[in-house]
């Protein structure tokens, strides 16, 4: 999609620090970090959030999932614990419209989430 941040990051348009990819998804560090260790997964199929999930197949939206967890292991984090959070329209502030998943740990996190 044309204006979208995350696809443009994903062509390469706008520049990030890479830690995976495979043909279904692309994985980055975020650039305002929230915990000592945090990267989004993108699906690459522009898909505006997880409410709109049934316009990516099921290997493609399990294949995100998978990508948290290999990024999770990349960043050193399989061991000591790792959260991944999706945030899905308003109520939880998602500012990028594009699916993504943030992978967050490198440190002990909050108990509770809101
Ligand atoms: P959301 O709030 O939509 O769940 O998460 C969007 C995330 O994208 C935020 O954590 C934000 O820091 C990150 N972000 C926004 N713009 C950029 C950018 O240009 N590059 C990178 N690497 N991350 C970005
Ligand atoms: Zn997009």
């Amino acid at each position: 999609m044309e204006d979208c941040l995350f696809c443009k990051i994903i062509a390469g348009d706008i520049p990030s620090t890479m830690i995976y990819e495979d043909e279904d998804t692309y994985a980055f560090y975020d650039i305002h970090p929230q915990t000592k260790a945090h990267a989004l997964v993108v699906s690459k199929r522009h898909v505006p959030d997880l409410e709109r999930n049934t316009a990516l197949t099921d290997h493609e939206l399990a294949a995100c999932l998978r990508a948290c967890a290999t990024v999770a292991r990349l960043m050193g984090l399989a061991q000591s614990g790792y959260r991944v959070v999706n945030n899905c329209g308003e109520d939880a502030c998602q500012t990028v419209k594009h699916l993504h998943f943030h992978v967050l740990g490198g440190q002990k996190m909050a108990e509770r989430m809101a």
